[in-house]
């Protein structure tokens, strides 16, 4: 398995696979710690939790440069991307033993009873690459608060990242097993899941995978939680503060070189304020500088991976082959390189990959409706639905109109981001299931009745 730097090519490290045998090998240690491991206090949790952010914030470059060396991003990105996992320790280390406390329910003729919960076991965790850190943290901080244990079959590009997390917990004195990456394939993860002492098992990736992996977990009856594609629409409605939006519209599409799920993909723009937005956001995207990954002042590097500027192009040049009008010329991969320069296209029809696809990267597409109801159904007109951000100075209209979105957030007037305090997950084909806040330490526990007679 190697480890890559996308931006030369070069190979930075390289690492033998665990064998089938090592993988029944660590979910036996992992059974074990788990029997220890749910009979430990949350105050002793806790404690180890607060080490584990500590860790990643003492260790904040380190943990940085192995993001962005192996995965592409600018060096600035990956450190908040640390902070932010420092963040959702600190979030759950808090609050983990209130939302798990026991829920005494109402009842008739002064019956007793209660909800409890209990930690269900071993959870699979199979993550992408995009945020290699973050997607893992939010995971494992909820779940190794709530008394489960975790095993990581991380994307197979970024397995230094994979070893870097398991460093992690095993740092902040996590009991040895507690939290372990294997490094596999995606061929060994049915047998993972097989396993009777795996439970459940949580994805975050492709539509594709999602369906995968969910159908071999509901062959086991076992229960999954999918956090899949996205092709948030950006809307801005013709009251709405257009400098801002614009600005606010670039970096969303932007973030993490376009390549994360909540990234706006589709632009959907009044008439009215169409010009205004178009050259105000046009001019930020151009402005904004590339560089090498470890350049402080660089906004972005280049893409993950050469397929994936490969692929990317294909869908821009299919669309483009298809009638869609240029509005920024980006630039097409060199052969085998994860170079990528960012494209804004109109003039989209509904067959082309641009208007039906997740453009995985700095691809902007932009839409001209007469008003609300036209941008409604265009924002709903698409097979995912993870965010969607809106725009007007007009709440009472806005809050309207987001309950008419389909999709597992709206932000209005801000960007779509994920925080600790904020439940996150998607409908349609985005996935299912909540990661974060309360509703996400909720997903892997046994929500036990408890009737007293
Ligand atoms: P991907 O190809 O689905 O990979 C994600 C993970 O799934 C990797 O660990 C991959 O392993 C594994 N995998 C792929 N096929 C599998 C299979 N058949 N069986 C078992 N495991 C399998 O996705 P990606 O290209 O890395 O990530 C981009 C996608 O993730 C985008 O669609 C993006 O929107 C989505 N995403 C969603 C969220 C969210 O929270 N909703 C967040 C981030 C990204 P290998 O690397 O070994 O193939």
């Amino acid at each position: 398995m190697k480890s890559i730097n996308p931006y030369n090519n070069e190979t930075l490290t390289e690492y033998k696979p665990h064998t089938k045998e090592q993988v029944m090998i660590n979910i036996d240690k992992a059974q074990k710690v788990f029997l220890a491991w749910r009979e430990t206090t949350f105050a002793e949790r806790s404690r180890l939790m607060t080490n584990a952010s500590n860790v990643l914030k003492v260790n904040k470059r380190k943990y940085a440069e192995i993001i962005s060396l192996e995965m592409g991003k600018v060096i600035k990105e990956a450190e908040a991307e640390v902070e932010k996992c420092a963040w959702v320790c600190e979030y759950y280390a808090e609050k983990a033993e209130g939302f798990l406390s026991d829920e005494t329910l109402e009842m008739p003729e002064n019956k007793e009873a209660k909800v409890v919960y209990d930690p269900l076991g071993i959870i699979l965790a199979v993550m992408p690459w995009n945020f290699p850190f973050w997607q893992v943290f939010r995971f494992a901080a909820p779940n190794l608060m709530a008394g489960n244990v975790g095993i990581l079959k991380h994307a197979s590009n970024v397995p230094q990242c994979a070893l870097a997390i398991e460093d992690v917990f095993r740092e902040a004195g996590f009991p040895e097993g507690c939290f372990q990456s294997l490094l596999i394939s995606s061929d060994l993860v049915e047998d993972i899941i097989k396993h009777k002492d795996v439970k459940a098992a949580t994805l975050t990736g492709s539509e594709n995978a999602g369906r995968i992996i969910a159908s071999q977990a509901g062959d086991q009856l076992k229960k999954t939680v999918l956090e899949l594609g996205g092709s948030d629409p950006f809307i801005v409605l013709k009251d709405a503060d257009i400098e801002t939006a614009a600005k606010t519209a670039a970096k969303s599409r932007m973030v993490n070189f376009g390549q994360s799920c909540i990234a706006a993909k589709r632009f959907i723009i009044e008439a009215s304020v169409y010009d205004q937005f178009l050259q105000l956001f046009k001019k930020e995207i151009k402005g904004m500088k590339q560089g090498e990954q470890l350049d402080e002042d660089a906004q972005y590097a280049c893409m993950a991976r050469r397929d994936l500027a490969e692929e990317l192009y294909s869908q821009v040049k299919k669309s483009i082959d298809m009638g869609a009008e240029v509005i920024l010329e980006g630039e097409k991969p060199i052969k085998g390189s994860a170079f990528f320069k960012p494209y804004i296209l109109g003039g989209i029809s509904e067959d082309m990959p641009a208007y039906k696809e997740e453009l995985f990267g700095p691809v902007a597409v932009m839409f001209k409706v007469d008003g609300e109801k036209e941008a409604l159904r265009i924002a709903n007109d698409t097979a995912f639905g993870l965010g969607a951000s809106l725009w007007t100075k007009d709440k009472i209209k806005a809050e309207k109109m987001a309950r008419k979105i389909e999709s597992g957030a709206v932000y209005i007037n801000q960007i779509v981001a994920s925080s600790p305090y904020l439940p996150f997950g998607g409908v349609k084909n985005s996935g299912y299931g909540r990661e974060l806040a309360e509703m996400g330490i909720k997903e892997f526990v046994n929500k036990k009745t408890v009737s007293i007679g």
